[in-house]
């Protein structure tokens, strides 16, 4: 497909660093804000991590790598896989990207053009939509509703399905919502696709080890019936708290993974190498650091729910993963992005509007809770004097 100038105008944003952005600035002119908007952990990467990256620069780890990474970082990786999901992974198929992100504009890439559908889950993380828009594919967003406590459905999800289908994106532990799928939907939603051999999966485990009430995580990689089509999206901006080192990872199934290559040598040539060792020392070394975290976040899990709950037309369910909540506040009076933005300017709190997030996002706010819980309580007193007054 012949790409122009103009179709990168189709390329959409993130609002979430906008309000980074904003939200710096007001800081930095005096206010005193607090941040629940930014979708990062507040916790230090663990020292024995950034010691490997030192220790690789101090090592003269300086040069170019392999494009999908250095052997040992994709045998981790490998492995690591095969222990949470069951599946034999070769290190073969493991790409080492800089972020995410990238796994996403890849497989987009790969499976979007004129005439395609791709599914997405709406609300869900903005790239998805962004990246399908630019490819010139038809975006259909799979709704995500409250009712259904933010898990996908998967007899909502199979009949959004067309001819055209080539691509399913599926999120969970899910961003914005922090909902998480049942393992019986995704039995469903795999069964369902056993008669669509040519739709690949995109599937975004980011999240996957941040789940609370001893839920676990179902791993798409667990389907042998679907393993030569699924994508696993992972990496360690939020499992180590890495988000700024750009370090990510996906398996690809055998059929695209010499592509992925290509494009890595083309675009990125590699991540960079000291980067790639602190990722190996992460996944190899003690996981106290992520237990610790996970539940850290499940004590301010709670708080931000008890709190959102008190709020004035606000009602919130309580999320299941991530760490993310989304309040509803439909009652409230205030369309979602006006709130976002009254919150943010006047009360000093940065949250990120539902509709961010895409059109089934209106009625609600994302909160990050990221952040520490005295924090938080400030935050949702904030909040609360704000909705009391503004009604
Ligand atoms: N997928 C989801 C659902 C996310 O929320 C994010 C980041 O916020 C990413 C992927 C991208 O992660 P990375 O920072 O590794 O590019």
């Amino acid at each position: 497909m012949f790409r122009t100038v103009a179709q990168f105008d189709r390329i959409g944003e993130e609002n979430a660093f906008a309000v980074l952005a904003r939200a710096t600035a007001l800081a930095r002119a005096g206010r005193d804000i607090i941040n629940l908007g930014i979708g990062q952990p507040d916790f230090r990467t663990p020292d024995h991590i950034v010691e490997a990256a030192v220790k690789a620069l101090r090592d003269g780890e300086h040069g170019y790598t392999p494009a999908t990474g250095i052997l040992p970082l994709r045998e981790a990786v490998a492995a690591d896989v095969t222990k949470r999901t069951g599946a034999p992974v070769s290190p073969d198929n493991v790409v080492i990207v800089p972020g995410g992100k990238v796994t996403m504009f890849a497989a987009i890439l790969m499976f979007g053009e004129p005439g395609a559908d791709i599914l997405y889950p709406d609300p869900g993380f903005p790239i998805y939509r962004s990246m399908i828009e630019f490819t010139g594919a038809r975006p259909v967003p799979v709704p995500i509703r409250e009712e259904n406590s933010f898990a996908f459905s998967a007899e909502e999800t199979l009949a959004l399905i067309t001819p055209a289908t080539r691509l399913i994106i599926l999120n969970s532990p899910a961003n914005p919502t922090g909902g998480v799928t049942p393992k019986a939907e995704i039995d469903k939603l795999v069964a369902g696709l056993a008669d669509r051999p040519d739709i690949a999966i995109l599937s975004d485990e980011i999240y996957g080890q941040m789940t609370y009430d001893g839920l676990g995580h179902t791993s798409l990689l667990s389907y042998p019936e679907i393993r030569d089509r699924v994508i696993l999206l992972d990496g360690w901006s939020k499992t180590y708290a890495m988000t700024g080192w750009r370090m990510g990872y996906a398996v690809w199934p055998e059929a695209l993974v010499d592509k992925v290559r290509k494009l890595a040598v083309n675009c990125w040539s590699c991540v960079n190498a000291p980067a790639q060792w602190a990722g190996l020392a992460a996944l190899t070394g003690p996981q106290d650091a992520v237990s610790a975290m996970v539940a850290e976040f499940d004590r301010r899990r709670r708080v931000v729910v008890e709190e959102a709950n008190k709020l004035p037309g606000v009602s919130c369910a309580t999320p299941k993963g991530a760490f993310y909540a989304f309040p509803n506040i439909g009652m409230t009076g205030w369309k979602a992005k006006p709130l976002a933005s009254a919150l943010l300017e006047e009360a000093g709190v940065a949250t990120i509007g539902g509709p961010d997030f895409g059109v089934h996002g209106e009625g609600y706010i994302r909160l990050s809770y990221a952040n520490s819980t005295e924090n938080i309580l400030k935050a949702m007193g904030r909040i609360g004097d704000f909705l009391t007054k503004n009604a």
